[in-house]
């Protein structure tokens, strides 16, 4: 069914920025996708998408590091980023001047866990986790019903992991040499294997050694944050078959210390994300939604 608003929203990535215009109840109208350059060229090309579209909000699900702090001066910054056009880049104060609406802002990953908490896999709950294994790996977390910043926001993608002793592949983070994105991106089984993972589908050393990273990782989010349920996304996770694997080493890790009743069933513990790998625009969709009702 369709809703009477039109809201605009933006998923901001690193290589490409895809555009909608949606509704209250979840539904893409429009989308389109441009490749992300500078600021200078990419913004006009973003902004003539929603001129005109009389949206009554936007909101943004952005790569990081970004500044999500209300009470910082700078606010809806693109902070740190090794992406060096966009450093100290005000990505949510371009859009709140040229649109004049109210902006919602938050991390992609914290926009997909939004989009499936909001409409997909997620609903009901009080808390999930969403982990994009893609380009990069990043964690968004929903906790008692909101979504989780602190001093900056939540850098699960480099979390320190115990390497695995056959593993003999540096990592490609600059940063750390056992972290869960050094070793499990994309790029990781890339460089590990000398293949591009989609090519590598039928390796099952390639996929026991992933699901290895990808497990400790959701056992230490699960000691940590004790979320209801675990959603995995991004282009990795395409590669289904690594689900079992995870949820079995999952519970090997665990080791039987806890036992809750979301435990017993790990099929629905750890889950593929549910939106049609929508999840993050329909996120960005809320997010704006969001933005507007603390607005009024
Ligand atoms: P991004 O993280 O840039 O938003 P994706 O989530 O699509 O984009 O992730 C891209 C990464 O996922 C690349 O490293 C690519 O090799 C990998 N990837 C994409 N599709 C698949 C697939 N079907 N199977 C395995 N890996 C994939
Ligand atoms: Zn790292």
């Amino acid at each position: 069914m369709e809703g009477h608003m039109k809201l605009g929203a933006l998923e901001a990535g690193g290589t490409k920025m895809v555009c909608a215009i949606g509704d209250e109840k979840g539904n893409i109208l429009e989308q389109i996708s441009i490749p992300t350059e500078t600021p200078e060229i990419t913004i006009p090309k973003l902004l003539s998408f929603y001129e005109e579209k009389e949206i009554e909000a936007l909101g943004i699900g952005c790569f990081g590091p970004i500044d999500v702090n209300r009470k910082s001066d700078t606010y809806g910054y693109i902070t740190t980023t090794p992406k060096l056009a966009w450093q100290n880049y005000n990505i949510a104060g371009a859009f709140k001047e040229a649109l004049d609406v109210p902006v919602g802002f938050d991390t992609d990953v914290n926009g997909s866990a939004l989009g499936e908490y909001t409409w997909g896999i997620a609903r009901g709950l009080n808390s999930c986790v969403y982990m994009t294994v893609g380009t990069g790996v990043g964690i968004g977390i929903i906790s008692e019903g909101r979504l989780v910043h602190g001093m900056l926001h939540p850098e699960g993608g480099h979390m320190l992991l115990s390497r695995s002793r056959e593993d003999t592949y540096q990592g490609f983070c600059p940063f750390h040499e056992n972290c869960l994105e050094g070793l499990a991106a994309g790029p990781a089984i890339e460089g590990r294997w000398g293949k591009k993972a989609v090519e590598l589908a039928g390796e099952q050393k390639v996929w026991e050694l992933e699901a290895e990273y990808i497990a400790q990782a959701l056992v230490n989010l699960t000691c940590i944050l004790s979320p209801e349920r675990i959603i995995l996304g991004g282009g990795v996770m395409h590669q289904l078959q690594l689900f079992p694997m995870i949820r079995s080493r999952f519970r090997q890790l665990l080791n039987g210390y806890l036992k809750t009743k979301e435990l017993e069933d790990l099929d629905t513990f750890i889950v593929p994300q549910s939106l049609d790998d929508k999840q993050g625009i329909m996120g960005a969709l809320k997010l704006g939604m969001m933005e507007l009702e603390r607005n009024t």
